[in-house]
C-alpha cells in the first residue's frame, strides 16, 4: 500500500526501534535508583534529554516528558490557567484558542468552558489562517491568562504565525501555548526563538514510538504538574518512560540530520501530488489552505462536495491510504470543524480528503496515486458534475 496519512502518525524508523531495545534490555532500572544500575539508566535519561532538547531549540531543563502531545496540553492548559489565576488575584481567567485546534484540546477547553472558565474561540479566514485581528480584540478584554495556537495544523497543514501571535499575547500580559506537534520533524523548531511559553510536541510525529512526548515550560516559569511526584522536577510524576525516551532521542538526532532534504523532497513530491491531480481530474478539485503557508507534506483537497469516505473507500481499495478531517460517527460522517471554521459548508466540510506525506515517500508512489485518482475518482467526480443547461 501507499500510506499517505503521516499527519496521523509515522512508522519508527529503525534507529528508533534499536535504542528502543537497548534502553529495555540494557537500562531497565530505575533512573530515581541511586545504585549503579539505575545510575546508568539516569545517565541515558540524561542524554536522551540533551539531544531532543537540542532539536527542539530548548534548555534541557525546559523539557518535561509526558505521555503524548495530549498529556502536554492539558498540563499546559491546566497548568497555565491556575498559574495566571494564583498570581492576578482571580482577575485573568479566559482562555482563547484558535477555533481550528486539535480535537483533544478542544475538548478540553469545552470542559472548562462547562465549569465556569471564560473560553473564547480565535477564528481563522478562509484559507486557515489565524485571524491576527480578532485575537487583538479578544486580548483587549485584559483578563486573558492564556492563548493556545497550534504550530500547525493537522488537517490542512496551514501554519501559524506563532511569532506575531507571541508579540501580541506578551504585549498583553498573558502567555502563549503553542500545540507543536505537526511542526516537529516538518518544519525547522526552535521553542527559545518561538516566543512561546510552552510548547507540546509528540514523538510519533517523527518516526518515534507512541505514548511518549514533551511539554516545554519556559525557564522561571513555576508550572503546576498534572501528575504529582518528584520525577522530571516535580512536573510530572510517575517512573520516567525509558524506551519511549531513548526512541524519542533517535528520531530527533535522525530527523536533524536530515530536515532540510526531506523539507525539500517532500514540498516537491506535494507538488507533484497536487498537479497530478488537477491534470487528470475534471474541473471541482479546490485545495483547502490553497494560498497559506502550508506545512510541505500536507495536502487537503475536496473533490466537489463527494463525501470524504466514499473517496476514502475507492481509494484504499485501490491501495492508497489516506485520511479525513471529518470524524465518522454511527449517525453519518460528521463534518470538519477546521474547515467549517474555514467557511465551507457543511457537505464541503465532509468531504475533505488529506494526503500527508513522509520523508520515505517516493515519486513512484505518487505516481501511483495520481493513477488511483483517475482510476477510481474521477467517475464519482463525473456523476457529479451539474448537467449542462
Ligand atoms: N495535537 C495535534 C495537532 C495532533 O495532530 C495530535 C495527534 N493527532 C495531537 C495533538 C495528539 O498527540 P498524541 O497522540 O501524542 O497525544
Amino acid at each position: 500500500i501507499v500510506y499517505l496519512d503521516h499527519n496521523a502518525t509515522t512508522a519508527p524508523a529503525p534507529e528508533v526501534v534499536d535504542e528502543m531495545l537497548d534502553a529495555l534490555q540494557r537500562a531497565w532500572a530505575n533512573p530515581s535508583s541511586t545504585h549503579e544500575p539505575g545510575q546508568m539508566a539516569r545517565r541515558l535519561l540524561a542524554d536522551a534529554r540533551t539531544r531532543i532538547a537540542s532539536f527542539l531549540g530548548c534548555q534541557g531543563a525546559e523539557l518535561v516528558f509526558t505521555s503524548g502531545a495530549t498529556e502536554a496540553n492539558h498540563q499546559a492548559i491546566l497548568g497555565a490557567l491556575a498559574l495566571a489565576r494564583a498570581e492576578s488575584a482571580g482577575a485573568r481567567r479566559r482562555l482563547l484558542v484558535s477555533a481550528v485546534e486539535h480535537p483533544g484540546l478542544l475538548a478540553l477547553a469545552e470542559r472548562l468552558a462547562g465549569e465556569g472558565v471564560p473560553v473564547e474561540r480565535i477564528a481563522v479566514d478562509a484559507r486557515g489562517q489565524l485571524d491576527l485581528a480578532d485575537l487583538d480584540r479578544q486580548l483587549a478584554q485584559g483578563d486573558v491568562a492564556l492563548v493556545s495556537v497550534m504550530g500547525a495544523n493537522n488537517e490542512t497543514g496551514v501554519v501559524m504565525p506563532v511569532e506575531a501571535v507571541a508579540a501580541r499575547v506578551r504585549a498583553a500580559g498573558a502567555r502563549l501555548h503553542v500545540d507543536a506537534t505537526q511542526l516537529a520533524g516538518k518544519a525547522r523548531l526552535h521553542f527559545g526563538r518561538s516566543g512561546a511559553d510552552l510548547m507540546s510536541v509528540s514523538a510519533h510525529k517523527l518516526h518515534g514510538p507512541k505514548g511518549i512526548g514533551a511539554l516545554l515550560v519556559r525557564k522561571g516559569l513555576a508550572l503546576p504538574a498534572l501528575l504529582a511526584g518528584r520525577q522530571e522536577r516535580h512536573r510530572r510524576g510517575g517512573t520516567e518512560n525509558l524506551p519511549g525516551i531513548a526512541g524519542f532521542a533517535a528520531a530527533c538526532d535522525r530527523a536533524a540530520r536530515t530536515l532540510d532534504e526531506d523539507l525539500a523532497r517532500m514540498a516537491r513530491l506535494r507538488e507533484a501530488l497536487e498537479d497530478g491531480l488537477r491534470a487528470v481530474l475534471p474541473p471541482g478539485l479546490a485545495v483547502l489552505g490553497e494560498g497559506a503557508e502550508r506545512l510541505p507534506n500536507t495536502l487537503c483537497v475536496r473533490f466537489h462536495e463527494i463525501d470524504s469516505e466514499r473517496v476514502l473507500g475507492r481509494l484504499e481499495r485501490a491501495g492508497i491510504v489516506a485520511a479525513s478531517g471529518a470524524a465518522c460517527t454511527a449517525s453519518g460522517t460528521q463534518p470538519s470543524h477546521v474547515l467549517l471554521a474555514m467557511g465551507c459548508s457543511a457537505a464541503q466540510a465532509r468531504a475533505g480528503v488529506r494526503f500527508s506525506l513522509g520523508r520515505d515517500t517516493t515519486p513512484a508512489q505518487i505516481r501511483r496515486t495520481v493513477e488511483a485518482a483517475a482510476r477510481v475518482v474521477h467517475p464519482l467526480m463525473q456523476a457529479e458534475q451539474p448537467a449542462p443547461a
